[in-house]
């Protein structure tokens, strides 16, 4: 147990009418709660579009995860994947769960070493790593999972030149020969999940593998920590993950076989789903209730790496996963206003400040978000409507929702919205993005300022030449 969960006070959810997740449901007024806020509240005090998080819930889908994995597994860390959601305060809430995380660039691993993440509990990914990115990872120990045949000699070089060892992984290209046969989600793009996983730009074959950790096993700046690899959003079946943690054993003793190098520790990524009763998730599948949970995945996962590591007569390594949108997505409600309606011949659209510039996925991923009102929650729905944002484009958030008579001001709120919205919003249509709201109990405080003109002006610049010419006179 670590210092932190010592400290750690027991979460306590609210009674709520519904309950859409255990910090989030109707509230005693009928309308949608976070916590211990009214979201009408909020979104009166702090103006829409709003995100707004909750750090107990977000607490509790990291114990949830934690627990599961540790009930089957004697040696678990848990990675948060930080892109789902990059706010400094999100990382502390994670820090204060003793979590570790998953970084893609510079950026995203300064971000969390400046909310005071121990590097040792970090790992770098990414598939071109820049020098400045190997330098920052190497001087602040954390592990650098390798996807690049001449990355080895650069990070021995960096390690070298500070005077520091320093860990690696090896990001693997798992062969998945079981998933030859198995359909995915449809997330990308067509073929099964085995021609998805080999389509990808990412990880060593076993040769590839071998030859760098036998080249790593004679650098002494270099120390060899996991192999790695991350199954992605490509299935929402647990006996698909557990194929591929089980062939994380499989390298590992072919890696035995081929080096004299046992992983000590097996890092099996992120892709985890979560369900809901209303649903939620890729339109075409979407996740309900049916979805796995942290327990199905954890007594699959680990059952098939036990398995294997028996069969071949290897030590169990330590365990380590990714999750991002399982942990964050359930944290977070994404609430607009309503402006103009317009009825048609066929269809009736509500215009919302809310787009997909701020739920990306709905546009990219057609991902389904649960669309609630704020006010009378529970309200019967009466109509079908298409939920619409202000872009240029379709900018459909919600396409055919059942909902409730809404007017001009009422507010929307989407469910389960916690994950890769804040993180990958867009400016498109020069909008500005939205401010976050974190919410413990009946207290809230902004995390993310609400950007202003300046902020989406602000790098503009204009050549000299143009300065003048656009103001010359007219012939
Ligand atoms: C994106 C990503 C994750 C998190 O994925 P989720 O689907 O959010 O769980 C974890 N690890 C790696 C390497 C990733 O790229």
């Amino acid at each position: 147990m670590t210092i932190q969960e010592k400290i750690q006070k027991p979460l306590t959810p609210p009674e709520y009418q519904v309950t859409f997740g255990e910090f989030i449901g109707i509230g005693p007024n009928g309308n949608l709660w976070v916590d211990g806020c009214d979201v009408a509240d909020l979104a009166n005090r702090y103006g829409t579009p709003l995100y707004i998080i909750s750090e107990n819930q977000l607490r509790q889908n990291y114990r949830a995860f934690r627990d599961a994995f540790r009930a089957h597994y004697p040696d678990v860390e848990i990675l948060f994947a930080n892109k789902s959601n990059n706010g400094l305060a999100i990382r502390h809430i994670m820090n204060s769960e003793g979590a570790g995380g998953d970084c893609f660039g510079a950026q995203e691993m300064y971000m969390a070493l400046l909310a005071g993440t121990n590097g040792r509990t970090l790992v770098l990914n990414g598939s071109n790593k820049q020098t400045e990115e190997l330098e920052l990872a190497i001087a602040n120990g954390l592990c650098v999972n390798i996807d690049a045949m001449d990355e080895l000699d650069r990070i021995d070089e960096v390690a070298r030149r500070l005077g520091v060892v320093a860990e690696i992984g090896i990001r693997l290209k798992l062969d998945l020969e079981p998933l030859t046969g198995r359909m995915g989600v449809a997330m990308h793009g067509p073929g099964t999940l085995k021609q998805q996983s080999d389509s990808t730009k990412w990880g060593m074959t076993r040769e590839q593998t071998a030859e760098i950790v036998k080249r790593a096993q004679a650098m002494p700046s270099v120390r060899l920590k996991e192999t790695h690899f991350h199954l992605s959003r490509m299935s929402n079946d647990p006996a698909d993950f557990a194929v591929m943690a089980r062939e994380m054993i499989t390298w590992s003793g072919y890696l035995r076989d081929h080096t004299g190098w046992i992983p000590p520790c097996i890092d099996i990524g992120g892709g985890w789903t979560f369900g809901k009763w209303y649903g939620t998730g890729p339109n075409s599948q979407m996740d309900d209730q049916n979805a796995p949970t942290a327990e199905d995945y954890a007594r699959l996962c680990c059952a098939a790496i036990k398995d294997e590591a028996a069969k071949l007569g290897l030590p169990l390594p330590k365990l380590r996963l990714e999750p991002g949108r399982a942990l964050s997505g359930p944290a977070g409600v994404a609430v607009g206003r309503v402006g103009a309606i317009k009825e048609g011949a066929t269809r009736k659209w509500v215009n919302m400040d809310l787009s997909t510039n701020h739920l990306s996925w709905a546009a990219v991923l057609d991902w389904y978000y649960h669309a609630v009102p704020v006010v009378d929650a529970a309200a019967e729905p009466t109509e079908m409507v298409d939920l619409v944002g202000p872009l240029c484009n379709s900018d459909e958030v919600g396409k055919h929702r059942r909902m409730p008579a809404l007017a001009r001001g009422d507010l929307v709120a989407f469910l389960d919205t916690g994950g890769y919205t804040e993180s990958s919003a867009a400016r498109y249509n020069a909008q500005l993005l939205p401010a976050t709201v974190l919410v413990t109990g009946s207290h809230a405080e902004v995390t993310t300022e609400r950007e202003q003109l300046k902020d989406a002006i602000g790098r503009f610049r204009v050549p000299a030449h143009l300065l003048a010419a656009s103001f010359a006179p007219q012939d």
